[in-house]
């Protein structure tokens, strides 16, 4: 029997504009997938520059789409002037929506999150894009909680079909209700999830790529390892993905999941030492565990 999920029953009035707050690696992702379904798109973040870089994430992806001839390049440049760009707030009060896709720093975020809520209409969700921060901390200083939702996209964000969805202690079901219709719409997968560090997935992605980092240590070249995951099926070995991740993301979060589950998820010395030592940050600059051209 199939059940009727949240989404199904409460018929929630559809998100027809958002904004998106930090410019990165998602950010710009999170836009274009807004923008290719037809949504319009404010990009904020902090400076002009970063806008930029989320502006051509957007715009690669749509390329990406002219090449494989599944959308026209008319149709593309189109898309893309959906999505415009600002520092401050402007153009916040119109939106149905905010995905809050800053740095994972819980004080930043924190702080973030309090002032948009100052900037938005009172029926507007916001929803955060964290990777493994708690819900009950992000959400401890809003004066409406219950429109504070958890959409967690993955990167890459044209590729990965998969969305959780995260419920905070004072969520609305008409929050979680929304957030799961857009995601249908901008057709991804929605699960909803419990409220725990790193979720579902990254509590088991993030143990993956630290015992591959152990086992680098311990003498296993990342070549061989990548190549072994490869075999095994998986569309990339464990250094490529932290590549692709972002290994200051990846470190982040790890860090995050090692707080909170202790000596059972212990960074490894060569993760914090990519990062930290040798200011690898993966494919985004160039330089991760591989050189990228
Ligand atoms: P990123 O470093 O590429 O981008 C973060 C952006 O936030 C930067 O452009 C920065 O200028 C901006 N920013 C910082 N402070 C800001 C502020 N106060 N106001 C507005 N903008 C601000 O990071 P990312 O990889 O895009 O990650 C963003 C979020 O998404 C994090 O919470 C991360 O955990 C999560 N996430 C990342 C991935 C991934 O694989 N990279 C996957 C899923 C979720």
């Amino acid at each position: 029997k199939k059940d009727a999920g949240i989404g199904d029953t409460l018929h929630p009035k559809p998100v027809e504009t958002a904004a998106v707050i930090g410019a990165g690696v998602m950010g710009g992702g999170i836009s274009w997938l807004l923008s290719s379904k037809g949504i319009p798109v404010r990009m904020k973040d902090v400076k002009w520059e970063a806008i930029a870089t989320g502006m051509a994430a957007a715009s690669d992806y749509f390329g990406q789409l002219v090449k494989r001839r599944k959308m026209k390049k008319g149709a593309a440049k189109l898309a893309m002037h959906r999505i415009s760009g600002t520092t401050d707030y402007t153009g916040f009060r119109n939106v149905d929506l905010v995905i809050e896709a800053v740095v994972e720093d819980l004080e930043v975020k924190q702080s973030v999150l309090v002032d948009v809520e100052k900037r938005i209409r009172e029926d507007a969700v916001i929803a955060t894009n964290t990777s493994s921060l708690s819900m009950v901390d992000l959400g401890k200083g809003l004066v409406h909680p219950e429109r504070f939702v958890g959409m967690h996209f993955f990167n890459p964000v044209n590729r990965m079909p998969l969305v959780e969805v995260i419920a905070g202690p004072k969520t609305s079901q008409e929050a979680i209700a929304k957030v799961i219709d857009l995601t249908r719409k901008l057709g991804k997968t929605p699960i909803v999830v419990n409220n725990c560090s790193g979720f579902l997935v990254n509590r088991i992605l993030i143990p993956y790529l630290n015992e591959s980092a152990y086992m680098l240590q311990e003498g296993t070249s990342m070549e061989r390892i990548d190549k072994a995951l490869e075999d095994f099926g998986l569309p990339m070995g464990p250094f490529a993905l932290a590549d692709e991740v972002g290994i200051d993301v990846g470190l982040k979060v790890a860090r995050i999941l090692e707080s909170s589950y202790g000596e059972r998820m212990q960074v490894a010395d060569i993760m914090k030492d990519a990062f930290e030592e040798y200011h690898l940050l993966g494919k985004k600059s160039g330089k991760g565990f591989y050189i990228h051209e």
